[in-house]
C-alpha cells in the first residue's frame, strides 16, 4: 500500500487536486474535513461537537480524526493506497499516523505539499464561500484563525517530513491545469 499525504494551508487546493490524483493512481481519498462535514450534515453527536470547533476555525481533537482515519484504512483493501487530505494536521497526529502505519509494516510514501501565501489563502477562501457555502469560509475572523492555526500547529510538520526525506513541495499558484501538471509530474516519480 502507498500512503500519500496531501499537505498545504487551507484553500491551497488539496481537495481540488486530490480528485484527479485518486483516479489516476487508484488511491482512496480520505479528506478529514469532508468526513467531518458529513458527520455534521447527518447530525451525529460527533458532528455536533465538531461543528462548534470548525465554525470558529479551531481543530477537532486528534483522537476524533484518527478514529475516522483508522476506520477508512480498514475499509478499502483493494486500492493501491490512500491519499490523506487534511490529515495529519498536528505533530501528535503525524506521530500517531506513523504508529498506525508501523503496526501494519507500512510507512508514509510521500508528502505532496501545495504552497500558497497567506494573502492568496484569504482570496481563495472568500471565492469558495460564494460557491460552496461552508460555515467556516463565511467570516474573516474564522479564516484568520484557520490561517493562524495552520502556522502554529500544522506548519511544523514540514520540518518533520523534510527530515525524513519525503517532503515534496509544489507551487500552488497558477491555473488548476498548470498545478495539476506539476502534481502529476511529482507523483509519477514517487
Ligand atoms: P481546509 O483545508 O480548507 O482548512 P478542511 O476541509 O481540510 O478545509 O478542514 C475543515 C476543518 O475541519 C478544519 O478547519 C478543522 O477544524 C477540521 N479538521 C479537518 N481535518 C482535521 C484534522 N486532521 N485535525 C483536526 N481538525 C481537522
Amino acid at each position: 500500500m502507498k500512503y500519500f499525504i496531501m499537505f498545504g494551508p487551507p484553500g491551497a487546493g488539496k481537495g481540488t487536486h486530490a480528485a484527479p490524483m485518486v483516479k489516476k493512481y487508484n488511491l482512496k481519498h480520505i479528506s478529514t474535513g469532508e468526513l467531518l462535514r458529513s458527520e455534521i450534515a447527518a447530525g451525529t453527536e460527533l458532528g455536533k461537537q465538531a461543528a462548534a470547533l470548525i465554525e470558529k476555525g479551531n481543530l477537532v481533537p486528534d483522537e476524533v480524526v484518527e478514529g475516522m482515519i483508522a476506520q477508512t484504512f480498514a475499509k478499502y483493501p483493494e486500492v493501491n493506497g490512500f491519499l490523506l487530505d487534511g490529515f495529519p494536521r498536528t505533530v501528535q497526529q503525524a506521530m500517531d499516523l506513523d504508529e498506525m502505519l508501523e503496526a501494519r509494516d507500512e510507512y508514509v510514501t510521500g508528502v505532496i505539499s501545495l504552497m500558497i501565501p497567506d494573502e492568496e489563502i484569504k482570496a481563495r477562501i472568500k471565492g469558495r464561500a460564494l460557491i460552496e457555502g461552508r460555515a467556516d469560509d463565511a467570516s474573516d475572523e474564522t479564516i484568520a484563525n484557520r490561517i493562524k492555526t495552520y502556522h502554529a500547529k500544522t506548519e511544523p510538520l514540514i520540518e518533520i517530513y523534510k527530515d525524513k526525506g519525503i517532503y515534496h513541495e509544489i507551487d500552488g499558484i497558477g491555473s488548476i491545469e498548470e498545478v495539476q501538471k506539476r502534481v502529476f509530474a511529482m507523483m509519477d516519480k514517487l
